[in-house]
């Protein structure tokens, strides 16, 4: 095989020498080499090394495992989460059964605030941001009519600007939705697909929870713990601070997993697929709590960050002091969010179109899908695909 282009560090451990001291009497190399140790790659390494008896070689360049859903104790010893808030909902009972084999569960429903006007008000909008941002007293109904009159009802629903616009009106939409968009994705709502701003619904009741999800919860011991024990198995050997390339012709596998960027996969060869970033800046604060929520929203454009966390509230640790993280969103970056929009969705299929002729080699998770996915819908597509992985390997023992 040929060498690894000269200008790549050389992985921590030679991973050729690793695969030929594997125990004698199994084939050397790997069934499947996994790009990614993030929802996607965990999910399928540890299903393929404990369904089907395969030998996984798990890699991530980061120097952890978990990939943007990674927590860790921070100096001050609180429990935060290195990429920006984490909070686990899903409606897909078999992806929440499937993860409880690896963790206990913390019951924790998100709610979050926004400053508006000065003062913080629940987002989702309800019943209770109309009635104090317009000092007024309207129930279910009343606050149905009060926003029907402002609606400017969309013929054709295409932008993110248009679903909101379409349910709440231009000035609802201007105070909570269009600055966070714009600093969020460096565009326009009306340049964003309509499925961005459809994430966050609107109500007429008093349900203050962000997520209206039947299951919603926080790893009891934190993500890490829970991606620890997936990949606690003998058949997964798991690489950290090591990148594909770095690997891709030194070691022997039979198929692949990237579950990184499907663009940097084939050498951006159609043109870069956009991607929006984050800068995270963590900090610890001297007293006990910090804001009345884990999230509080900064809409306005005259605040550089969108959001502030505070990670107590989710993990439910109790601590003297308190750590919070600002997320300031960049075009420059490691790549958090595919981003929705007509243009990079065909760019992004004629990158699948070659994904189809490279049988070899499985796309999976939000950047090897190019999806705007949340973690229970990345662990829906990591069993889907095992799903097809076992039917094919029962196909061809004949069973
Ligand atoms: P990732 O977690 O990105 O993992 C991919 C891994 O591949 C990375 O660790 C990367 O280092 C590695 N990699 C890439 N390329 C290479 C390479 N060439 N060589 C080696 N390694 C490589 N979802 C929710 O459900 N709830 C939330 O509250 C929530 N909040 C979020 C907040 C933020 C700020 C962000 C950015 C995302 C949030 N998400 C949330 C989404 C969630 O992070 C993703 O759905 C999930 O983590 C995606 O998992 P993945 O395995 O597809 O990708
Ligand atoms: N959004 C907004 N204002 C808010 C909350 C959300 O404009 O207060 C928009 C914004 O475009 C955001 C999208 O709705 O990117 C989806 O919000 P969500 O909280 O789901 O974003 P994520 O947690 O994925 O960053």
């Amino acid at each position: 095989r040929a060498a690894p282009p000269a200008h790549r560090p050389a992985p921590a451990i030679h991973p050729a020498k690793h695969v030929n001291g594997r125990a004698a009497g199994r084939r050397s190399g790997f069934d499947y080499l996994i790009v990614g140790a993030g929802f996607a790659g965990s999910v399928l390494a540890e299903r393929l090394a404990a369904g089907l008896d395969k030998r996984v070689l798990l890699i991530d360049r980061r120097p952890h495992i978990g990939g943007n859903a990674y927590d860790h104790y921070d100096d001050a010893g609180v429990l935060i989460h290195r990429y920006g808030p984490h909070i686990f909902h899903t409606n897909a009972k078999p992806v929440a059964d499937y993860l409880s084999r690896f963790t206990k569960w913390r019951p924790y429903e998100h709610r979050v605030l926004a400053r508006v006007d000065e003062r913080l008000v629940p987002i989702p909008i309800n019943r209770t941001t109309v009635n104090q941002l317009y000092g007024l007293d309207l129930d279910e109904a009343g606050v149905a009519e009060f926003l029907k009159s402002r609606a400017e009802p969309v013929a054709d629903v295409r932008t993110s600007e248009d679903v909101v616009v379409g349910a709440v009106g231009r000035e609802l939409y201007e105070k909570f939705f269009r600055g966070y968009t714009r600093k969020q994705w460096g565009l326009d709502p009306s340049q964003l697909d309509k499925a961005v701003t459809a994430r966050v619904p609107t109500r007429t009741n008093d349900d203050d929870r962000y997520f209206g999800d039947s299951f919603q919860a926080m790893p009891l011991n934190g993500f890490t713990r829970m991606f620890e024990n997936m990949l606690d198995h003998p058949n997964i050997k798991v690489m950290l601070n090591t990148d594909f390339d770095d690997v891709r012709d030194e070691i022997a596998y039979d198929r692949i997993v990237f579950t990184g960027p499907i663009d940097e996969y084939f050498g951006h060869r159609f043109g870069k697929l956009p991607y929006r970033s984050l800068t995270f800046r963590h900090e610890t604060v001297d007293r006990e709590w910090f804001q009345p929520v884990a999230v509080v929203n900064e809409p306005s454009e005259a605040v550089p960050y969108t959001r502030v966390t505070e990670y107590k509230h989710l993990t439910g640790q109790s601590h003297p002091k308190t750590s919070i993280t600002y997320e300031y969103p960049s075009a420059q970056g490691d790549p958090y969010y595919p981003i929705p929009r007509p243009e990079n969705q065909e760019l992004f299929r004629k990158y699948q179109a070659l994904a189809d002729n490279t049988p070899d080699v499985i796309f999976l998770g939000r950047l090897g899908t190019y999806r705007y996915y949340n973690m229970d819908q990345v662990v829906a597509q990591a069993l889907a695909v095992y799903a097809r992985l076992e039917k094919e390997e029962q196909q061809s023992r004949g069973l």
